[in-house]
């Protein structure tokens, strides 16, 4: 059984919670830096991405996040995460992690289809079949040489992975669907 904590400033972190322990792991709740300690995985939620840079300040979290995500663990961004994780953010501009070589925008998918379901154009072998949610999602505009790209729709990327990083502009805990979490 794994120790995987979700980011618990702000935001989805309850429903990613509820998909570690439907596949059996022990879901954490992480606010303070002592409660990354001895964890195999975490998660950064959806929410709101300007919120949980204040409170990672707040909480001192800045840079245990940072030591985590670099010590080669596995990390899950979704949304707001992933607009942590990424390496440029615009629309507008905010500081981030830079786990991940890619640039993204925030709330880019224009105001009548800020959230919207939708399936995978193409995505890599396993996760045809993801059914993809998204809220303000934000948009990825560009990606670095390092970084590779798992699930498109609408001809666009929407999931990628960067080594021990992955990054994703939908709401898979909003889903059944434990794939991308597995
Ligand atoms: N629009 C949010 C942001 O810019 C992200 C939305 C989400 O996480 N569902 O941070």
């Amino acid at each position: 059984m794994a120790r995987i904590g979700a980011l618990a400033l702000q935001g989805g972190y309850d429903a990613h919670l509820k998909s570690i322990a439907r596949l059996g792991h022990e879901g954490v709740r992480v606010r303070t830096p002592d409660e990354l300690e001895g964890l195999d995985g975490l998660i950064l939620p959806g929410g709101e991405s300007t919120t949980h840079l204040k409170l990672i300040d707040r909480f001192q979290l800045w840079q245990p996040l940072d030591d985590f995500a670099r010590s080669g663990k596995p990390v899950l961004a979704t949304c707001a995460g992933l607009i942590l994780a990424a390496q440029v953010v615009s629309h507008p501009t905010q500081r981030s992690f830079g786990w991940l070589q890619v640039e993204v925008s925030r709330n880019a998918w224009g105001r009548q289809v800020h959230s919207f379901e939708a399936t995978p154009d193409k995505a890599t072998p396993g996760l045809e079949d993801l059914s993809l949610v998204f809220i303000r999602a934000p948009r990825i505009e560009a990606l670095g040489p390092d970084t590779e790209a798992l699930v498109f729709t609408r001809g666009e990327v929407v999931m990628v992975r960067q080594g021990n990083v992955f990054g994703a502009a939908f709401h898979p805990e909003l889903t059944p669907d434990l794939r991308v979490h597995r």
